[in-house]
Order: C-alpha cells, then sequence, then structure tokens
C-alpha cells in the first residue's frame, strides 16, 4: 500500500510537530533561533560563537556512485540514515541543500527526499522556503544594476563593457533569457552591451553564503568578486565599486540556517544550495558546523556522485571549515550500476547479473577515491522493489570480496527502521576503523598540478589537454596571484570521463580543459571542461503542468 502513495501524499499525511519542539530537542534557547511559521525557523549563527568550545560531533558525508538516468537517491539515504541513526540511540541532525524552483518546476524529482525519509513541510521547502533564494538573487541583481549604472555615470573605474564577467540571475528554467543584448533605447537607457541570465543557484553569492564561516567573512568574500575586467585588463572588485555593505545587509538573514523536521521529527538543516558543477554542491557549511556542535553525527550530503560532489566536499568545504569528516557513505543502487553495466533504462525491470558485474567498477572507483583521502567508508544499496534476491545478494557478495562493509537500505519504503543495519554499520566504521583524512592536493601547488590530481587520482584519467584559451588563464591567474586557492572542476557527472556517453569505469581517457573562470569571493578557480549550461530550459513535458491547489488549499502534483 505504502508504495502507491507519492511522496506528496506521504508528506501531506504526517503530523508535524511544532518547530519550537525540534529547536528544544536541540537544546536551542528561545533566543537562539526565530520561527517562520510553525514548521520552519532559522537558528542563529551566533549558535557557533556560543558552542566555540564545545567538540563538534562526527560529520558523515553521503555521496554516490556517477548519477545515471534511472536515480541514486542520495538525498533520500542522507535523511533516512539521519532517522535510523536516532533510531539505534544516536542524536543525529540532517544537513542538506535546498531546492532550487528552476528545477521544481522543470523536471519531476524530488529535492527533499522520497517515500518515508522526507524533510518537512515539503512544499514549503520546494517553493520560497524562508526567502534565502530571493535574498541571493536580490543581492546578484542589484550589483548587476550597480554595474551598469557605474558606466552610465561616467565609468571611473574604467569598467570594459566587453569585460563584465557579472551576469543576472532568475531562480527558475529560462532558456530565452541566456544571451541577450541590454541597455537599447539611447543614451537615456545605458550603454548597450551583451548580457545574460544564469539561474540563481549558480549566482557565485550562493557559494560565498555556502562558505562564508560567519558575517564578517561574508562580507569580506562578497568584496572580493571580481565582477569584470579594466581597459587594460585588471580585475574589478565589489570593494572597487564599495557595494560590499549593501550587499552584506540583503543577505543578513539568509546566512542564518534553516530549521525543519523528517518525517519521523529528526533535525534537518536546510540551508543553501549551490550548483555541483560551476560551484562546490554542498549545502552551507556554517549550517554543517552547527548540525555538528549540536548532535552526535551530522548527516550531510554534496552533490552529483563522488568524483564530483565528494571531492569538492572534501578539498573545498571541509578544508576552508577546517573541519574533518569521519565516514563517508557511498549510495549504489542495482539499477544504476545496470546502466552503468550498458543497460538500457527501458530494460532495467529484467534481471541481469552480467550487465551488474560489468556496471560494479564504476563503484570500485569511486570506493578507491575515498580511501585516497583516508576516510572509511560504507556502502549503501538503496533498494529497490524492481531489485531480485539475485541481483541484491550478487552486490552484497561482491562489496564483501572487496573488503568493503555494505548494507541494503531500504529507507524510502520504511523511514529510519529500512536504515538501521547501515546506521549501525556507519557507527562501527568511524569507532573501529583508522581515520587519516586528507586533502587531494595541497593549496601551494600550481593548478595545473592540482587539475593533475584530481584527474589521475578522482576521475581516472590520463592526459589533460589545455585549451589555448585556458593556457592563457592560466597565465592570467598567476599574474593575478590566485594559484593558491582550491579548484572546483565543472565536469558532466555522467561519467568519470568529460563524456556523458561513458559510463562506467572508463580508463585512460584526456580530460579536456576549455575554460578557467576565477570565483575569487568564493575563494576556487572554476576548471571547465566541455560546456555546461548554466541556465537550464524546460523540457517538452515540464513539471509544472502537474502542480496545482485543491479545493482544501493543500499543494497537489509536486513529485
Ligand atoms: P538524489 O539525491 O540522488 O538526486 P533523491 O533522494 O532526490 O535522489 O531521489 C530521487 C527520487 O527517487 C525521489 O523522487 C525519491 O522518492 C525516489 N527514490 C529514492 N529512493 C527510492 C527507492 N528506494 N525506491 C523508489 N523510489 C526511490
Amino acid at each position: 500500500v505504502q508504495q502507491q502513495l507519492s511522496d506528496i501524499d506521504i508528506a501531506q499525511s504526517t503530523e508535524l510537530l511544532p518547530i519550537q519542539t525540534i529547536a528544544q530537542q536541540l537544546n536551542l534557547k528561545a533566543d537562539q533561533y526565530e520561527c517562520y511559521g510553525r514548521h520552519k525557523a532559522k537558528v542563529s549563527i551566533d549558535v557557533l560563537k556560543d558552542l566555540q568550545h564545545q567538540k563538534p560531533g562526527h560529520i558523515v558525508l553521503v555521496t554516490s556512485i556517477n548519477p545515471t538516468a534511472s536515480g541514486e537517491g542520495k538525498s533520500t539515504l542522507t535523511v533516512g540514515l539521519g532517522q535510523a541513526l536516532n533510531k539505534i540511540g544516536k542524536n543525529a541532525v540532517i544537513a542538506l541543500r535546498e531546492p532550487s524552483l528552476g528545477p521544481v518546476m522543470g523536471m519531476k524529482g524530488g529535492a527533499a527526499g522520497g517515500g518515508y525519509s522526507q524533510i518537512l513541510p515539503m512544499e514549503d521547502i520546494n517553493l520560497h522556503f524562508t526567502g534565502d533564494l530571493h535574498a541571493i538573487t536580490s543581492a546578484h541583481n542589484l550589483l548587476a544594476a550597480l554595474i551598469d549604472n557605474h558606466i552610465h555615470q561616467g565609468n571611473s573605474l574604467h569598467i570594459d563593457p566587453q569585460r563584465i564577467v557579472w551576469k543576472r540571475v532568475l531562480d527558475l528554467n529560462d532558456r530565452a533569457l541566456r544571451q541577450m543584448v541590454i541597455g537599447l533605447g539611447g543614451p537615456a537607457n545605458g550603454t548597450p552591451r551583451e548580457d545574460g541570465f544564469d539561474i540563481t543557484v549558480a549566482s557565485e553569492i550562493m557559494a560565498i553564503l555556502c562558505l562564508a564561516m560567519d558575517l564578517e567573512d561574508l562580507k569580506a568574500r562578497l568584496s572580493r568578486i571580481v565582477i569584470a575586467y579594466s581597459d587594460n585588463k585588471e580585475p574589478i572588485t565589489v570593494k572597487d565599486l564599495g557595494a560590499e555593505g549593501a550587499l552584506t545587509v540583503l543577505l543578513k538573514d539568509a546566512i542564518h540556517p534553516n530549521l525543519v523536521q523528517t518525517i519521523e521529527h529528526t533535525p534537518a538543516f536546510v540551508h543553501g544550495g549551490p550548483f555541483a558543477n560551476i560551484a562546490h554542491g554542498c549545502s552551507s557549511l556554517v549550517a554543517t558546523m552547527m548540525a555538528a556542535k549540536l548532535a552526535d553525527y551530522c548527516v550531510t550530503e554534496a552533490g552529483f556522485g563522488a568524483d564530483l560532489g565528494a571531492e569538492k566536499f572534501l578539498d573545498i568545504k571541509m578544508r576552508t571549515g577546517d573541519l574533518k569528516p569521519s565516514a563517508v557513505v557511498i549510495v549504489a543502487t542495482v539499477r544504476a550500476l545496470k546502466m552503468h553495466g550498458g543497460v538500457a533504462k527501458s530494460d532495467l525491470q529484467k534481471e541481469n547479473l552480467e550487465a551488474l558485474q560489468q556496471g560494479v567498477a564504476n563503484l570500485k572507483k569511486h570506493m578507491e577515491t575515498i580511501s585516497h583521502y583516508g576516510l572509511p567508508y560504507v556502502i549503501a544499496i538503496n533498494r529497490f522493489t524492481t531489485d531480485t534476491e539475485a541481483e541484491l545478494a550478487f552486490l552484497i557478495d561482491w562489496c564483501k570480496a572487496n573488503g568493503a562493509r555494505a548494507e541494503l537500505a531500504n529507507v524510502w519504503e520504511e523511514g529510519g527502521q529500512g536504515g538501521i543495519a547501515l546506521a549501525e554499520a556507519v557507527v562501527a566504521a568511524i569507532d573501529q576503523e583508522s581515520n587519516a583524512f586528507q586533502p587531494l592536493y595541497a593549496l601551494h601547488d600550481s593548478i595545473e598540478e592540482k587539475i593533475n590530481q584530481i584527474v589521475k587520482k578522482v576521475y581516472g584519467g590520463g592526459r589533460i589537454e589545455f585549451s589555448a584559451t585556458a593556457k592563457k588563464q592560466l597565465q592570467a591567474i598567476a599574474a593575478h596571484g590566485w594559484e593558491h586557492l582550491p579548484i572546483c572542476i565543472a565536469k558532466t557527472q555522467y561519467s568519470l570521463s568529460d563524456d556523458p556517453t561513458k559510463v562506467g569505469r572508463p580508463e585512460g581517457f584526456t580530460i579536456h580543459i576549455r575554460e578557467l573562470v576565477p570565483r575569487i569571493g568564493a575563494g576556487f578557480i572554476v576548471v571547465m571542461t566541455g560546456s555546461i549550461l548554466t541556465m537550464p530550459g524546460l523540457p517538452k513535458q515540464p513539471a509544472t503542468l502537474n502542480i496545482g491547489l485543491n479545493a482544501d488549499g493543500q499543494v497537489e502534483g509536486l513529485f
């Protein structure tokens, strides 16, 4: 019966606790949080100062094999594991990304977990929530308006209108806005130039909000954003415009982590959600730090597979926060592994042990990657009703034969109860295995060396080829003194290589570096492989067409 209910049916039939009750569960005092209605609150970042001498709990990262069209269920697993840890008597808090309206209205696919492992109220979380994305959109576009106004008012900074690198943003999928000409209509209407929109989650301000340690750090990062280059190709920053104060004001509430609960009333922070390609793809650092200070276990996730999400979580986010994760959970499904073994999505219903045997090579690569970082890991097999007993038995045996801890997880169907074995395995891995966590590269390595480390050790690639543009940009980055920054590689999530059709475990491939984009405010250099869309389009049948409000004022059709 359970399987016939949609995510939203399950969500709407759950009786939520008042958010004050969840806050009290975390020992938060009334003046440490502010309620946004009955089931959401913002917890003040001052809590981090109040708890500065408290030892943080264990940080557990949930990542996965390379995603496929069959869906892996990372968010669902993250929520389910948090619930399961509480079920076995541990004190766990979840930290997840907040969804963007673009994909919610575009593709059907939950962004708040699924089945009996969801964060609630899912309608609010998936729609306007507490207004963080609005604040980011406003701050971003205020800056864009200030740039054009500066040029209009005489351009004393000598901004080259052809070298403005700050676009505009909107939190929707709208391909028609990707490229445009603005400032048309004569001298009173600004200077004509080419411009375009990105989706809000691609804004550098989103990445900044997710890496800032406090308001002061937020302001310092905002002031370092490079908005354009001058006539003589020198970088021009927000500080040059004098806008960091106003931008910080617009973000002063957005920086506080949002507190909600799961179906089983496990506390969950849902805060920030940068792209996992051109940005680092993790929820905010302050929310992770807060979860770790308030609980014994913080369960958090990173976008896409371990080659993108986990790498950036470990090399960028953990390093920025000077944090050490305790363990990693690698999510895999029989379905996705069969796709990595060459099976088409339409044939996934049929048992296929040969394909599974081929496909596990992808999982093997990610196990090796996590070992490169010196971290213990557990494989979570997210169980689907279509998996056959023989397939599940094969996968479990394969994991054991490869010396890995692996457990079946049925948290989608059963909630925390379906993740108890997984939770116990995670606790055992943390308690019993050694942890020699170290980022993959040193900050003082050259940009080429950083790329080389990731391509060789995380992707399993052979050669790296820089375009002529990228080579020139490497020189400019060194000249501007930005070489010490970590790197953030934008690559397809579907393959370990930069070719989305190469599933499984390709080897010896060449990674093509097209362009390097300095994100000095966020504090990393984006390395572009292939072309990455920063403003998605809507599909032929957008999810929007299923969404409506019923006579009782309840949202319908939202997953
Ligand atoms: P990811 O975080 O990897 O993108 P999600 O956790 O958001 O994946 O899950 C994607 C979709 O798949 C959701 O709609 C969720 O309800 C569904 N899902 C996840 N796990 C299962 C499962 N074991 N069985 C059936 N559906 C599932």
